[in-house]
């Protein structure tokens, strides 16, 4: 499972017009998408997906944004496709993001980041998991 990871375009992203310029963004990078939706999250749902974060201080924040507006959940493959992701996302923080990555160009804040990245393979598996069904992951090769 070392080739899956999971992603969210998240509301801010969506909400500001940046889908497409994002979705863009994954194939350039040379990421297959098994498997791509739009959805609006519950606030229920955003605290499941973001239990890990439960007792931080920006949970509530967190899962309020979250769960706002729509948002795309992907499920990406690639070589070493965790670290290619995040890689390609950059640092949570915008400011500290590198020059071209997607929190660079289109984050807002700490906290509306634009977009999701798993932070190690077993996580990947669970969040794909907590979206997609299997058969809706569609090899494209
Ligand atoms: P990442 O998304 O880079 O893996 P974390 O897992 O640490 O970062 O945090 C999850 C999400 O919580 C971040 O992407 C961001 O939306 C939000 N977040 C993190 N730190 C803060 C903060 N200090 N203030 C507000 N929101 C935050
Ligand atoms: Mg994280």
């Amino acid at each position: 499972m070392t080739n899956r990871t999971f992603a969210i375009i998240k509301p801010d992203a969506v909400k500001n017009n940046n889908t497409g310029l994002i979705f863009d963004h994954i194939l350039k990078a040379g990421f297959n998408v098994l498997s791509a939706r739009l959805i609006k999250m519950t606030l229920a749902q955003a605290e499941g997906f973001y239990g890990v974060h439960a007792e931080r201080p920006f949970f509530g924040e967190l899962t309020e944004f979250m769960s706002s507006g729509q948002c795309m959940v992907l499920a990406l493959e690639k070589d070493n496709a965790v670290p290619a992701w995040r890689e390609t996302i950059g640092a949570t923080n915008p400011e500290e993001a590198a020059e071209g990555t997607i929190r660079r160009l289109f984050a807002t804040s700490i906290g509306e980041n634009a977009v999701h990245g798993s932070d190690s393979d077993e996580n990947a598996q669970k969040e794909i998991a907590f979206f997609f069904p299997d058969t809706e992951l569609i090899a494209n090769n």
